[in-house]
């Protein structure tokens, strides 16, 4: 608690409104030490006398972090949470929430944007024409992978990848899925989705787009055997989490010609990026910028400050990832 009677919040970094006049509202907000290395110990330290963070997905909030005393909550402007040591945070009785709902539009519109952009060399057209290298039509020029009536696979059909397969029936694809849990039929059925298992889905798509969050049995999903099994003019996107994909395997298929393309907006060890992949004029990169349109990641700012506001203010907030915490 702070001297002021407000109790304190640690903003881990800037956010957008109306993010921060909702948090100043409940709390007394101190902000991390710009500059500060973003470690486990940098960071407890800083929440000393905090009774919550408000955190992003480049934080890494484990124990050390979470059994800082008087730590009641931990607010994470994203709805992916493998930054956070969900059952570490049970044990200190610490609240985890987190931003789901408000970025499945923009999300699956950028997965979509990718998926089109590495189907019609788009990044490779513009230098091209940027260069002055267009000097006439020719039949041959910048040849790519037809989109409307292709096969799209889609690994992980929650919030996200329900929107893609909504977009997909615009573009009268046939859309498989790979996902534990099955799909109601009647959305099955409104989606025009088929469930299949994960060898015919890499087998059949022309498209593959992957929507899991980063768990413990989906870091490196799509491997050699995955990339092998594949078709050879197969395009993969990756819009989930990094390690989902391997990276340095997905650089030796591309260099292989085990498949045509990707489309990536995450990376295993971001901001780092595999210089292969860097290397390819086949490969579309984006900077983790699915969610970036100004209306998400304003709704995801104010989402992340009323589940902490309520949180500091002794309810239960909406988004909560760990319910027994908090009866
Ligand atoms: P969600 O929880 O609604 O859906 C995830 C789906 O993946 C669920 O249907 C789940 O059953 C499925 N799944 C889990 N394990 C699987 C496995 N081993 N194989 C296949 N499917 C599996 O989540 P969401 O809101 O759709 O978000 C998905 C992920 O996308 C988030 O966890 C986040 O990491 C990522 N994301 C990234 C960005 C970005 O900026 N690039 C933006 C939003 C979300």
């Amino acid at each position: 608690m702070s001297t002021r009677g407000k109790p304190r919040v640690l903003l881990m970094h800037p956010f957008l409104e109306p993010g921060p006049t909702i948090l100043n509202e409940a709390a007394e907000v101190v902000t991390y030490p710009p500059g500060q290395p973003l470690d486990e110990a940098s960071i407890r330290q800083a929440a000393e006398g905090c009774v919550g963070i408000v955190s992003q997905l480049m934080d890494p909030i484990r124990e050390t972090v979470l059994s800082t005393p008087g730590l009641k909550a931990v607010s994470n402007v994203a709805v992916g949470f493998d930054n956070i040591d969900v059952a570490a945070a049970t044990a200190n009785k610490v609240m985890i929430t987190n931003t789901p709902g408000v970025l499945d539009d923009a999300t699956a519109d950028f997965a979509f944007t990718l998926l089109m952009t590495a189907a019609r060399r788009i990044v490779e057209a513009d230098s091209f024409t940027r260069s002055g290298q267009f000097r006439g039509w020719a039949i041959d020029m910048m040849l790519g992978a037809d989109i409307f009536g292709a096969t799209l696979g889609i690994i992980g059909i929650g919030r996200i990848g329900r929107g893609v397969a909504h977009r997909a029936k615009g573009f009268n694809m046939r859309v498989l899925y790979y996902d534990p849990y099955p799909l109601p039929p009647e959305a099955e059925q409104s989606l025009g989705a088929t469930r299949v298992d994960l060898n015919r889905l890499l087998a059949e798509s022309d498209f593959i787009s992957v929507h899991t969050p980063l768990t413990q049995d989906t870091q490196h999903l799509l491997s050699t055997p995955q990339f092998t099994a594949m078709k050879r003019t197969a395009i993969l996107v990756n819009t989930s989490r990094g390690p989902v994909v391997d990276e340095a395997a997905l650089v030796q298929a591309l260099q292989a010609k085990l498949i045509a393309g990707a489309g990536m907006d995450v990376y295993e060890r971001e901001p780092a990026v595999h210089p292969g992949l860097l290397a390819m004029p086949n490969v579309v990169l984006a900077p983790h910028i699915a969610s970036a349109t100004v209306r998400t990641r304003s709704e995801m700012s104010a989402m992340a400050a009323r589940n902490m506001a309520t949180a500091v203010r002794g309810g239960r907030p909406p988004n909560l990832v760990n319910p027994e915490v908090k009866k």
